[in-house]
C-alpha cells in the first residue's frame, strides 16, 4: 500500500526547482491523472520500491524495456561485469557486433546500426529513406508516436496525446510540410495520399501495430497493404519496432504478421534498460550509410559497451518458453481486469496485440471485449473517459499497482510476474473497479 508519499512529493518539490515539470520525460509527471509522481529507488522482479518504502507490482516496466522484471540476477552480472572493464571507449567492441548478430538472426533486417533512443532510430531511418529515395514526403498515421522528432510530431501518440498537445511548438511548418499524417488502419486515405502524391513519398512510417494511443492494432492485414502500396509506388515502408520489438515474438510484431518492413526501428528490450536502440533494413538500404555512402549518422555513445551487454543479455535470456509466459500472463491479467470490472458495471474495451495490452474505459457498456476491433484509430482511442481511468489508476496505486500514468499507454508485463503478484493484482482490482464504477 502507498500509504506514505512525504519524500516523493519533497524529491518531486525539488526537481520541479530545476527540471521542467519535475520529471525528464513528460508522462512521468502524472499530469493525466493528477497526485505526486512516485521516486523509485529500486527495482527486484516485477516489482518497483519508492524513496518511502511503497513497493508497487509494476506493470509499466520502464515504458516496455524490463521484459525479464527488475535486477535480473545474469543481466545484472554481466552488466557488473562490463562496466569493471571501462564504459564507453569510442571504438568497435564485440558485444556491439554480437547484438547486431543477435537483432539480424531475430528479424528480417538484413544489416542493422545501433543508436542510444528510439527517437534517434527512427530519426535515422527517415534522413537513410529520404536519402535512399530522393524523396522529401512522408507518411505516418495520427496517435503514433516515433519519439520527439520534429518531423513526426505531428498528431503523435503517447506524452503528446496524454497532454492534449495537438503538435508542438517548435516544430516549425516548414519541418513538418513534408509530413502527410493520415488516420490509422485507414486503407482509402492511404490509396488517396499515394494517388496524389505517390513519386513524392520517400516512406510510410507506422508502429508495427500502435501502442501509444493505446494498444490499436492493424486491421485487415493494414501492415500488408502498406508494404504493398509502398512498394508499387517505390516508397520504403518503415514498421516502427521500438515498442513491439523483441517484446511480442522473438522478433517482434513480424513475428506475428511477417510483412517484410524495407526499414525497421528497435528500442527499449534491446537496451536491457540501457540507452540502446536501432534501425536496420534490407542491405541495398542500408549501404547509403556512411561510411559506406552518403548519408551522414553517427553516436559518441552508439554501441555503448554496457548497454549492449545488457541488451544482448537479456535477449539471450529470452527464450520461447519466456515469451509463452509473457502471453499467458498478460492473458491472465487481461481476464481478472475484464472480471472485475465486470463485476461493478464499468463499461471497458480491452485490446491486445500479443502480451502488450490496454484497457480503454468507454461509455457503452455494450459487447464489451468480443466481436469486432472496436478501437481502430486516434479518434476511437480518444472518446475514453478519462476521469474513470484517473480514479482507476490512484485505486490501483493505493493498492500497490503501478500502471501507465495515462489512459493512452499499453500495459507492459515481465517474466518476473508470479502467482503472488497475481493474487495481489486481483485484490487491487476489486477496489479499484468500484472506483472507476
Ligand atoms: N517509437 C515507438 C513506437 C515508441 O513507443 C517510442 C517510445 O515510447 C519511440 C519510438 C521513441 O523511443 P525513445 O523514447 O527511446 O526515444
Amino acid at each position: 500500500m502507498s500509504d506514505h508519499t512525504e519524500l516523493s512529493a519533497s524529491l518531486f518539490a525539488r526537481a520541479s526547482a530545476v527540471t521542467p515539470g519535475g520529471v525528464n520525460s513528460p508522462v512521468r509527471a502524472f499530469r493525466a491523472v493528477g497526485g505526486t509522481p512516485r521516486f523509485m529507488a529500486s527495482g527486484d522482479g516485477c516489482h518497483i520500491t519508492d524513496v518511502d518504502g511503497n513497493t508497487y507490482l509494476d506493470l509499466v516496466c520502464s515504458w516496455g524495456p524490463m521484459l525479464l522484471g527488475h535486477a535480473h540476477p545474469e543481466v545484472t552480472a554481466a552488466v557488473q561485469a562490463a562496466v569493471s572493464r571501462g564504459t564507453s571507449y569510442g571504438t568497435p567492441t564485440q558485444a556491439e557486433v554480437e547484438l547486431g548478430e543477435e537483432i539480424v538472426a531475430r528479424t528480417p533486417v538484413e544489416k542493422v546500426r545501433l543508436v542510444s533512443s528510439g527517437t534517434e532510430a527512427t530519426m535515422s531511418a527517415l534522413r537513410l529513406a529520404r536519402g535512399a529515395t530522393g524523396r522529401a514526403k512522408i507518411v505516418k498515421f495520427a496517435g503514433c508516436y516515433h519519439g520527439h522528432v520534429d518531423a513526426l510530431l505531428a498528431q503523435a501518440g503517447s506524452g503528446v496525446i496524454t497532454l492534449g498537445i495537438p503538435g508542438t511548438p517548435g516544430v516549425t511548418e516548414a519541418t513538418t510540410a513534408d509530413t502527410i499524417v493520415l488516420p490509422y488502419n485507414d486503407q482509402a486515405a492511404v490509396t488517396e495520399a499515394f494517388a496524389q502524391y505517390g513519386d513524392q513519398i520517400a516512406a510510410v512510417i507506422t508502429e508495427a501495430s500502435p501502442g501509444n494511443m493505446g494498444v490499436v492494432p492493424p486491421v485487415d492485414n493494414f501492415n500488408a497493404f502498406l508494404a504493398r502500396t509502398c512498394k508499387e509506388n517505390g516508397a520504403l515502408f518503415i514498421s516502427d519496432e521500438v515498442m513491439t520489438g523483441f517484446r511480442i515474438t522473438r522478433s517482434g510484431w513480424y513475428g506475428v504478421d511477417g510483412v517484410k518492413p524495407d526499414l525497421m526501428t528497435f528500442g527499449k528490450v534491446m537496451g536491457g534498460g540501457f540507452p540502446a536502440a536501432a534501425f536496420g533494413g534490407r542491405a541495398d538500404l542500408m549501404s547509403h550509410l556512411a561510411p559506406e555512402g552518403s548519408v551522414y549518422q553517427a553516436g559518441t555513445l552508439s554501441g555503448n559497451p554496457i548497454a549492449t551487454t545488457a541488451g544482448l543479455t537479456t535477449l539471450r535470456l529470452a527464450t520461447d518458453e519466456v515469451y509463452a509466459r509473457l502471453d499467458q500472463t498478460s492473458a491472465t491479467i487481461q481476464r481478472l481486469v475484464a472480471t472485475a470490472l465486470e463485476k461493478e458495471g464499468v463499461p471497458y474495451v480491452i485490446q491486445a496485440a500479443g502480451n502488450l495490452f490496454s484497457v480503454f474505459f468507454v461509455e457503452s457498456s455494450e459487447a464489451p471485449v468480443t466481436g469486432a476491433q472496436q478501437i481502430r484509430d486516434f479518434a476511437g482511442a480518444s472518446a475514453q473517459v478519462l476521469p474513470r481511468f484517473a480514479a482507476f489508476f490512484h485505486a490501483m496505486l493505493d493498492a500497490g499497482v503501478y500502471l501507465p500514468p495515462s489512459a493512452f499507454e499499453a500495459w507492459f508485463v515481465s517474466a518476473a510476474i508470479d502467482d503472488d503478484a497475481l493474487a495481489k493484482l486481483e485484490t487491487a482490482l476489486a477496489t479499484a473497479a468500484r472506483a472507476a464504477a
